[in-house]
């Protein structure tokens, strides 16, 4: 490991990848790596999560070829030096802001989407020309044996290299110093890569998960009540069976409109999916038998079980869980404390739903607050009141395919951005010059002082 490290720095230093053209050179590589072995990533996707290849092509293969096209329209003007203005004062003297690489970076990404989560940041690191070490998560095996195979066939493998393994490997790599660490997971390694950054004054992104609402607002048209339905039954359940951090986590309702939306959403569950347990398609599987169990015991609480009305049912052999709604369940209990990051959606209901805002305030900032509304006050409040890494109205998951909109959370949630320029921006130190001019002189700005200078 301390060697692999030490080649990437030694590339770094050499200077090759500062260079416009070798950074392009990488993203078209890896352009070809995508486009060359889509049956392999479709496979691979499948015998981690059971992810249906429409699926796979939709939220890892399209996001990264996307990604890479819009890096290499954008990259010419993103290095481009931006010239500022400073004081009169000063003039002729100019001021200039360069994006210069970090250096030497680490990538920690997850499981649920082990592809564009790991490529995605990666793109990032390549085209702000820094070398990059690429830890993809040992929960999606096929994924990272990929990954760790095919990279170094297209990539500089002087300069990007993929080190595969468990915590332990993570560990071991958090204890080296990094000019940045690019972290997608739990709040919980969050802060352990945090603290061993702390050591170095290594500069940290944490891309972090919780408990994201989905706000349902009373609707003036049946059409757009069926349109709230399908985007919040296909943002909850179609990435990855809910194994998203973006995911809805639950869902916020007025007690009134609560049967009605209930009698939807389980409509478009059946017309997506399919009605039982033995019959569900389109569906990923549970990450592992690990994940399988804490997203099962949400369910085994008595209270909890018993506010179930569409659903319940598992499968521990296949590692299915079925889509299900639960009314209201105890705000006390794990499902309602703790991130689910799974297919069960908790609805909790109030009076009026302007006391949603109230509500997410009293828990920590969530990634995204979606809301389904048209009073445009009420978008307002929730823009002016809460805090959230994101808002979406009137949609759900499509924010993070707009690469002009940084992704990233706040507080709990997570800790600096990325997309698009963003990406740019996170592993780039935006250096500031100062063309000094020799002339005018100007006197005043030093001693001996006296009442003249004052003036100035
Ligand atoms: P995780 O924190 O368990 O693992 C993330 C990465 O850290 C993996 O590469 C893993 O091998 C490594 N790791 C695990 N334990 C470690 C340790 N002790 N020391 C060093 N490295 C360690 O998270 P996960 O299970 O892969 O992902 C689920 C979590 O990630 C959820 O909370 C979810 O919301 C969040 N997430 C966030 C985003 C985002 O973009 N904000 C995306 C996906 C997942």
């Amino acid at each position: 490991m301390e060697g692999s490290i030490a080649e990437l720095r030694e590339t770094f230093t050499s200077g090759r990848t500062k260079s416009v053209e070798w950074r392009k050179k990488q993203l078209k590589a890896l352009l070809d790596l995508i486009n060359e072995n889509e049956d392999k990533i479709f496979h691979a996707l499948h015998q981690d999560l059971g992810k249906h290849p429409a699926e796979s092509y939709r939220d890892e293969i399209g996001v990264i070829q996307k990604s890479v096209d819009f890096t290499l329209s954008c990259l010419d003007k993103w290095v481009a030096p931006n010239k500022e203005n400073c004081l009169l004062f000063f003039f002729p003297a100019k001021g200039e802001v360069l994006s210069e690489p970090l250096g030497v970076v680490l990538i920690f990404s997850s499981w649920n989407f082990p592809i564009s989560l790991a490529l995605d940041p990666l793109i990032g690191a390549i085209s702000a020309g820094n070398t990059a070490v690429l830890k993809p998560s040992e929960l999606s095996p096929a994924c990272m044996s990929f990954l760790s195979e095919t990279v170094p066939l297209y990539l500089d493998n002087k300069a990007i290299k993929i080190i595969g393994g468990g915590a332990d490997v993570g560990q071991r790599l958090l204890e080296l110093k990094w000019d940045k660490i690019f972290f997608t997971g739990s709040p919980r390694v969050g802060s352990l890569v945090m603290t061993a950054a702390a050591k170095h004054l290594t500069p940290v992104t944490l891309e972090l998960g919780g408990k994201c609402p989905v706000i349902v607002d009373n609707f003036s048209s049946p059409s757009k009540s069926k349109a709230a339905a399908k985007r919040i039954v296909g943002g909850k359940w179609g990435p990855c069976t809910g194994q998203a951090c973006i995911a809805i986590d639950y869902l916020l309702v007025e007690e009134k409109s609560a049967s009605n939306l209930i009698e939807s959403l389980k409509k478009t569950i059946k017309r997506f999916y399919g009605e039982n347990l033995k019959d569900l398609k389109n569906l990923s599987r549970i990450v592992n038998k690990h994940h399988f169990e804490r997203i099962s015991n949400f369910l085994k609480d008595p209270q909890v079980a018993a506010s179930i009305v569409y659903g319940g049912s598992v499968n521990e052999e296949k590692l299915i869980i079925e889509p299900t709604i639960l009314l209201d369940p105890p705000l006390d209990s794990d499902i309602m404390t703790e991130e689910i990051f799974g297919p069960l959606l908790p609805i909790i209901t109030l009076k009026n739903i302007e006391e949603s805002i109230e509500f997410i305030n009293s828990k920590p900032k969530p990634l995204v607050i979606y809301a389904f509304t048209e009073n445009e006050t009420f978008k307002k409040r929730i823009l002016s009141e809460t805090s959230s890494g994101t808002v979406t109205f009137n949609d759900v998951m499509m924010q993070f395919i707009c690469d002009a909109l940084p992704f990233g959370g706040v507080g709990q949630s997570g800790y600096g951005r990325y997309h698009g320029k963003y990406s740019f921006d996170t592993f780039s130190h935006e250096k500031a010059v100062f063309h000094g001019a020799f002339f005018p002189e100007i006197e005043p700005r030093y001693p001996p002082w006296n009442d003249f200078k004052l003036l100035f």
